[in-house]
């Protein structure tokens, strides 16, 4: 989705012309996949949110930290709508299962956890190594926390709830996690399950960049006074959000990025051993 159509969706939800990602109703209680999301956040915040608090989360989409397209995706995944794992197991084998990784089902959760195709091992280093950069602890991502996200708060060395922190975390996790789907869903239905045909690490990586490039450019777009009035993002929130991930030489100019190359900090070689979202 272009920047402007995000910015657009931003404008009318403040303009209480919710844009909504899906019919509003109250879930069965003991839905699975929200119980595990609540009981993720819990693990992260050290506070269970309520059930409510997820919903709206995904809904009101407050400051414009999850994209409209990352909270259709979460509201389809808390009431197990997406098309993948057990919805064909009685329709297509072949779809039931993740072949290229020998594994019995193709589901959400191996999708984003542990799949060999979908780019998630690259994707969730990309998003450790940039998160290093804060200096503070990364947590393991799965896909309970990566649906209760919008409830999750970081804090800052001293115990005090950051809000800048907390934006770039919900940015990486929920920039991350949409990528992979995408990744998958291209190369499962795009490309054909091709096994000659799997995203390169270099592909992803650019993907990636482009983007948490792309939100950071966004998150300017959203300071304007002139477009939002009082519900312009404020600059030093923003500045606070990308702090430590833009190069040093650029910290004072960080709105050449609105028409300028993105300048994120290029990352780390790996120096960890390979293994299972690490
Ligand atoms: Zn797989």
């Amino acid at each position: 989705m272009s920047i402007y159509l995000e910015l657009l969706f931003y404008f009318l939800s403040l303009r209480e012309l919710q844009v909504r990602t899906a019919p509003v109703h109250i879930t069965r209680s003991g839905n699975r996949e929200l119980e595990r999301a609540k009981a993720a956040a819990l693990q992260v915040t050290g506070v269970e949110p309520q059930t409510k608090s997820i919903w709206s989360s995904l809904r009101k989409r407050k400051k414009g930290t999850l994209t409209q397209k990352f909270s259709a995706f979460a509201w389809k995944a808390l009431h197990e709508g997406h098309k993948v794992g057990k919805y064909w197991k009685h329709i297509d084998e072949d779809r039931y299962r993740c072949q290229p990784c020998n594994s019995n089902i193709e589901s959400l959760e191996h999708i984003l956890q542990e799949c060999r195709v979908s780019g998630q091992e690259t994707v969730w280093n990309l998003a450790r190594e940039a998160w290093a950069k804060t200096g503070l602890e990364w947590t393991e991502v799965t896909l309970e926390l990566v649906l209760g996200i919008g409830t999750v708060e970081i804090k800052n060395r001293n115990g005090k709830v950051s809000d800048g922190r907390t934006r770039l975390f919900k940015i990486l996790i929920t920039e991350s996690a949409y990528l992979i789907w995408l990744l998958r869903c291209e190369w499962r239905i795009g490309r054909e399950q091709n096994t000659l045909q799997i995203h390169t690490k270099k592909e992803i990586e650019a993907r990636w960049k482009t983007a948490i490039t792309r939100r950071l450019r966004l998150d300017w777009a959203l300071t304007s006074k002139f477009t939002f009035g009082k519900k312009a993002l404020r600059t030093a929130e923003v500045e606070r959000t990308w702090n430590g991930l833009v190069a040093d030489n650029k910290r004072d100019s960080l709105r050449d990025d609105l028409v300028g190359e993105g300048v994120l900090v290029g990352s780390a070689r790996q120096r960890r051993p390979p293994g299972r979202n690490r």
